[in-house]
């Protein structure tokens, strides 16, 4: 299973970079973890996005989907050209209303389906599994099960216990790394600190943490180094890399 990075960024890109998403690949498989702005001009570095299987949104907040809205027209129109057959499939919350019926205003385009905490999605050999996060929207966690390694992305969320437990065991961890300890002013923050990240990959078990959606002003070797001191096989999501999970 390999991961690219396409965007490590929120809730706004830096120069150049580009907010959420991830594609995910086995074998012949590929799927896209979230659509945030700059993902699109960067997945296909990759693959071509007509070559997706599904495209999953951890959540609907715009840092997160908001090229979803400008895919639909390179679907639309080329299958005008009769260049692609049939919609992608998406899969995300179904909260807020708005937000999901604006991605399901078009059909043909999109074939979307909501995400519950029993959703279960097979495509080739990877399964995916979704546990629901904490976030001022409806949010979820999202691991990916090739048979042999698991990988695991919190999406965003502020400290919750069940990050930890659905990332028992997992090969890599990939969370919400948005504040700095001295950025986080009381507990109704969005993100986890750094700090956090890395209990949240020590108390689960996990053997690797790769930290994103890195708040652009940061110095990054900040957030490296508080991650560190609680756990310490942990990286950067760095963009347009590739990773072995
Ligand atoms: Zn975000
Ligand atoms: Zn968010």
């Amino acid at each position: 299973m390999k991961l690219a990075v396409l965007g490590n960024n929120g809730p706004f890109p830096g120069p150049g970079g580009a907010c959420s998403g991830y594609l995910l690949t086995e074998g012949d498989t590929k799927v896209l973890i979230d659509c945030g702005n700059g993902v699109l001009s960067n997945l296909q570095k990759f693959v071509k996005f007509e070559e997706l299987d599904a495209i999953v949104l951890t959540h609907l907040h715009s840092d997160h989907v908001s090229d979803m809205m400008v895919l639909r027209y390179a679907v639309q129109i080329k299958m005008n050209r009769k260049q692609i057959q049939k919609p992608i499939k998406v899969y995300a919350p179904a909260e807020p209303a708005e937000e999901y019926n604006r991605l399901a205003a078009t059909p043909g385009v999109f074939d979307i389906s909501p995400v519950t905490e029993s959703t279960a999605l097979e495509f080739g050999k990877l399964k995916l599994a979704f546990a629901e996060m904490k976030h001022p929207v409806k949010c979820y966690a999202v691991s990916a099960y090739n048979g042999e390694r698991r990988f695991v992305f919190s999406g965003d969320t502020s400290w919750n216990e069940n990050i930890i437990a659905f990332s028992r065991g997992a090969d890599v961890v990939m969370l919400d790394a948005g504040l700095l300890s001295k950025d986080k002013t009381g507990e109704n923050v969005p993100h986890l600190t750094a700090a956090e990240c890395g209990i949240a990959a020590r108390e689960s078990g996990a053997k690797k943490l790769i930290l994103t959606h890195f708040w652009p002003e940061y110095d990054l070797n900040d957030l490296l180094s508080e991650a560190k001191q609680n756990f310490h096989n942990t990286i950067l999501a760095e963009i347009l890399k590739t990773y072995d999970i």
